[in-house]
């Protein structure tokens, strides 16, 4: 990225006002003065004791009313349920939920009118899809599918030149049932579906491609594919200069193309048309505008360089990670997708949305804690066989956000709706 020199002139004249250069280069040196102690563990692995919870809180100098925020009675008191899912805990973050709704999913999986308990704690957020999602359940529901499922786990070895990639090659491809095998030995529910190898120059990237139950599953692959590479390192006629159990070719919790065009995590598509009633009576819009709105949307994403086609699916998708216990970083490669609008008969308006890499689960993960499970009750979708139904509830939130932003800009009323509720 480049600074233009108008920029970088004014950067230096604000930084110089207060402090010499000498001084400046002084603060950027390393330091090894007065190392505070380190955050110590305190408690045995898997377990939180109020003996270490103290500790931590004594290391840090601030006021008692601090530590109340965070560590409040009934944080105190569940304060165990958290031991697996965090270290070196001084607390819990109170984070406002929302409730979202009524939203008709008439889904493969999920068929309901969901209420959609979300965390956030920007302002306008619940409003607008509250306002999205009544527009579907207005036009009957949404229909959502999901329809493919996949988690990656990518291990790279490295050789000393091609013809050692090309032996082990030959050797791992004769092994793959044998990869299958020994994965399945180390969990009930994941399963290695696919193998795929990809050379670059004396590396090899071997793909390996798991369902995963009810599960997110990015333990569960890596434990897996753990157990897969001890074995190769054991057998393999050649062996590795050294390997690595991922070699960031998974798209773990990044957006990339590989899995924009494949899929990470579930596959889910969901579409609704909409009425002119309901454009014009509830989203203040109509089919022309909301149109004119998604070409030239469309293009601006286009000449930004988005991979996809999308208004904000990370805004609702972040906000029910939150709310239900899934991994909030999974929102980096979740929030990935591609976003239609199509005129429909007499005024009306077709809307779809794709989403190939919506990683989240029913169990495992923060899916257990005390206020996540809450909200996932609230879905009705906590536990065994309600994974496919959550992803497409996630779906249709996210199609229900895409409408809800689109009349919001195409009517301009999105500078209002943001002044009168976030001021
Ligand atoms: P997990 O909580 O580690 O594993 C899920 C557990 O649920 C497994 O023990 C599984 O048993 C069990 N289970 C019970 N019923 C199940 C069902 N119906 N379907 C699937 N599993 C069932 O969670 P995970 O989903 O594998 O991993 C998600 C977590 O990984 C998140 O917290 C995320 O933050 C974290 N993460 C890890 C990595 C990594 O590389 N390690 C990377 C990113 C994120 P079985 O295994 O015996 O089936």
């Amino acid at each position: 990225m480049s600074a233009d020199l108008r920029g970088v002139q004014g950067y230096f004249k604000r930084l110089l006002a207060e402090r010499s250069p000498q001084e400046i280069e002084q603060d950027l040196m390393p330091s090894l003065e007065g190392i505070p102690p380190s955050v110590s563990r305190g408690d045995a692995p898997g377990t939180i004791s109020s003996e270490a919870v103290d500790q931590r809180w004594q290391m840090l100098d601030v006021d008692a009313s601090v530590r109340q925020q965070l560590f409040d009675a009934m944080t105190r008191q569940q304060m165990s349920s958290y031991s697996k899912n965090i270290e070196n805990f001084i607390g819990t973050a109170k984070i406002p939920i929302g409730l979202a709704g009524p939203l008709r999913v008439r889904g493969l999986f999920a068929q309901e009118d969901y209420y959609v308990p979300l965390a956030t704690t920007e302002a306008a957020l619940v409003a607008s899809y509250t306002r999205g999602a009544q527009a579907i359940t207005q036009a009957g529901g949404c229909t959502a599918a999901a329809i493919w499922e996949g988690v990656t786990r990518a291990p790279v070895f490295a050789f000393n030149n091609l013809i050692e990639v090309g032996k082990f090659i030959m050797w791992a491809s004769e092994h793959v049932e044998t990869f299958r095998e020994i994965a399945a030995s180390t969990t009930r529910h994941g399963l290695l579906i696919r193998t795929r190898f990809n050379v670059e120059g004396n590396h090899i990237y071997l793909i390996f491609e798991f369902v995963t139950g009810d599960a997110s599953g990015q333990n569960m692959v890596t434990i897996a594919t753990d157990a897969v590479c001890r074995f190769i390192l054991d057998q393999t006629p050649v062996q590795p200069a050294y390997w690595f159990v991922e070699g960031n070719h998974s798209g773990d919790k990044k957006a990339s193309h590989l899995s924009f065009q494949n899929v990470r995590g579930k596959k889910v598509t969901a579409e609704v048309t909409l009425t002119r009633e309901i454009l014009e009576g509830h989203l203040k819009t109509n089919a022309r505008r909301m149109l004119d709105f998604y070409r030239a949307a469309t293009i601006g994403g286009v000449m930004s360089g988005n991979i996809g086609i999308q208004g904000h699916y990370a805004n609702g998708m972040a906000a029910l990670f939150i709310a239900c216990g899934q991994d909030a970083a999974c929102v980096a490669e979740s929030a990935v997708g591609v976003t239609r609008f199509e005129s429909a008969e007499e005024g009306g308006l077709y809307a779809s949305i794709m989403l190939p890499n919506l990683i989240l689960g029913t169990v495992g993960g923060g899916t257990g804690l005390p206020s996540q499970n809450a909200c996932m009750d609230i879905l009705k979708l906590a536990g065994p066989g309600n994974s496919a139904a959550f992803a497409e509830v996630c779906a249709a939130l996210v199609l229900a956000g895409e409408l809800s932003i689109s009349a919001a800009l195409s009517s301009h009323g999105f500078t209002r709706a943001h002044q009168t509720l976030a001021r």
